[in-house]
């Protein structure tokens, strides 16, 4: 039993425990227990093989008639899309976007939409819902007035794919055989960089390649689109909302309000599996790290959340069409509510409501500040507010004192182990 061993166990017993009570009556989140090995599916899985016969949307397609399906847009609406290479996966297949603009070049200045699905390589529904959406917004552009109108006034950038060596694991030809992680065997959405417990986990690829692509672009509204189970599962995921609530957790709340009810519409009995609302804060399910969503959040002052659309990973073909009619509605409601967001927020924003194990004093300070608390043999870090570390030590006892005195005025932050507290040098 080495002291590693030990260290794992607590971080795995530990949020277990602290989520006992409120997850007693839940459904446990499918990403918390990933199988080893995804069985191959002996259902109904139709396979088109080219793009005609992706016409009646009940089948998935192969990566050829995917990339061909992106190609094909670029080519019959140039004035309303385009197509971006996001980055290629581990195998080489390609991480792609479709771009649609109403109206470019007009120096109109629209917010930036994002949607991404499937980074989970076996839930396959999103992959479908997403080429579907790309194809309602632009076959309807000129003829539906509240589409045209959406596409006119907003940057909308859509990835339906996130993890392609993971949805073609066994072959480019069908999606049976699907699994979750890409081709090292990582999970994509548990190895995100973590903005309250950084740690010098190595990026995979696939992710780099979409950090940069956010880190390229301004996107303020964004959903990663999963499935086994159906819920919409707001920031954050790394904490229990009693521990960190999101600063616009009540716009959170409100815009899933509206989102479910917009889904009631079509269907009473979907989005009832994990809470009665259709709706949860993510940790309050199941606290994650390294999701995408904590990222976006955190880094790109992207309000991104977490829609698991379907409770079985990857439906029968024959069933999509049933999925479309259903989600459809919510999910272009989703984009038109980048047109009512709440203000931007900088990390301070996000760390002051954290609740805090150690104590400072005095705080406002002038020349030193004296940390105390259960921090004694963590790592102690002070820095500005952009993220500039400005003094590092190892808090030897309960008391650690910490030198101001060549500091400029101004706020600072004081992180001890996954602890953060904002500093004021007056
Ligand atoms: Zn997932």
């Amino acid at each position: 039993m080495t002291k590693r061993f030990w260290k794992k166990l607590i971080i795995l017993v530990i949020p277990v425990l602290s989520n006992l009570h409120s997850s007693a009556q839940m459904k446990p989140r499918p990403d918390a227990f990933p199988p080893v090995e995804e069985q191959v599916g002996s259902k109904s899985t139709l396979m088109a093989t080219t793009v005609e016969e992706m016409a009646a949307w009940d089948r998935y397609p192969t990566y050829d008639t995917y990339q061909e399906m992106m190609r094909q847009w670029a080519e019959t609406y140039p004035d309303l899309c385009s197509v971006d290479t996001i980055g290629t996966s581990i195998q080489g297949r390609l991480i792609l976007a479709l771009h649609i603009e109403g109206n470019p070049g007009e120096g109109l200045s629209r917010p930036q939409f994002f949607y991404s699905s499937t980074i989970h390589g076996d839930e396959v529904t999103g992959y479908v819902m997403m080429l579907r959406l790309i194809d309602t917004l632009l076959s309807s552009h000129g003829t539906d007035q509240r589409l045209t109108d959406l596409v006119n006034s907003t940057d909308i950038y859509i990835n339906p794919l996130a993890n392609p060596d993971g949805t073609y694991w066994r072959s480019d030809n069908t999606v049976q055989g699907s699994r979750r992680y890409n081709a090292n065997g990582i999970d994509l959405n548990r190895t995100f960089p973590n903005p309250f417990a950084p740690t010098a986990k190595s990026v995979p690829q696939e992710n780099q390649a979409m950090i940069d692509y956010a880190a390229a672009h301004s996107f303020r509204l964004s959903a990663n689109l999963h499935g086994g189970a159906e819920v919409l599962n707001y920031p954050w995921d790394s904490f229990r909302s009693d521990v960190l609530a999101h600063p616009d957790n009540e716009w959170w709340k409100e815009i899933c309000r509206e989102l479910i009810d917009t889904l009631h519409t079509y269907s009473h009995s979907h989005f009832c599996d994990v809470s009665n609302s259709g709706y949860i804060a993510g940790g309050d399910w199941y606290v994650i790290d390294g999701g995408r969503q904590d990222y976006m959040n955190y880094y790109h002052n992207c309000l991104e959340m977490t829609i698991e659309l379907s409770t079985v990973k990857n439906p029968d073909s024959d069933q999509l069409p049933e999925y479309w009619s259903f989600l459809s509605p919510m999910l272009i409601r989703y984009i038109e509510m980048i047109h009512h967001l709440p203000a931007s927020h900088t990390s301070i924003d996000y760390l002051s409501p954290l609740a805090s194990h150690f104590s400072v004093y005095p705080n406002p300070a002038t020349d030193h500040i004296t940390a105390s608390g259960t921090c004694g043999g963590q790592q102690l870090t002070l820095s500005s507010i952009e993220g500039r570390i400005l003094r590092k030590l190892t808090a030897h006892d309960s008391v650690t004192t910490i030198d101001l005195n060549d500091l400029q005025r101004g706020v600072y932050l004081l992180r001890i182990g996954n602890n953060n507290l904002k500093i004021i040098k007056q």
